[in-house]
């Protein structure tokens, strides 16, 4: 191997370490959003958290996991009585039998834009649950 290429992997690790080390000394996490405290979103989670209808499941690709801001825990943790779900994969139809019959209801509406997306309203009273994707729009394909 090229030394140079050896030292800068060297270099790149020593730095990634010293700053893990660094923030695990500096900040802890929030238990509940899993965010370091100094950007700790709880906060300003809605008290009383909103009673809503619908279940609403979030589908989140890994990718969205790994990003910092948490929308879809925020989600999950903003509205009352465990309405809202989250389930991680890439590929979800087949993924189990809860899930599969979430899908396949008809009572399920998924949150997406496109040429047959119509407008949801308040009188939508058959909807039981939303589906919402949660990743970039390349992901959500
Ligand atoms: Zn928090």
């Amino acid at each position: 191997m090229d030394p140079f290429a050896q030292l800068a992997g060297v270099v790149d690790q020593d730095e990634e370490e010293g700053e893990e080390k660094d923030s695990r000394r500096r900040r802890s996490n929030c238990v509940d959003c899993e965010r370091p405290s100094s950007v700790c979103w709880c906060p300003f989670l809605p008290d009383p958290p909103p009673q809503v209808r619908s279940r609403v499941l979030i589908l989140q690709h890994p990718g969205e996991a790994k990003r910092g801001v948490r929308t879809a825990l925020m989600a999950a943790r903003g509205i009352a009585d465990s309405r809202c779900t989250v389930r991680i994969g890439k590929k979800f139809p087949g993924q189990d039998q809860e899930l599969g019959e979430a899908l396949s209801s008809p009572g399920t509406r998924l949150l997406y834009p496109g040429e047959q997306a119509k407008e949801l309203s308040r009188e939508d009273t058959e909807v039981e649950t939303l589906v919402v994707l949660d990743g970039t729009w390349d992901e959500a394909r």
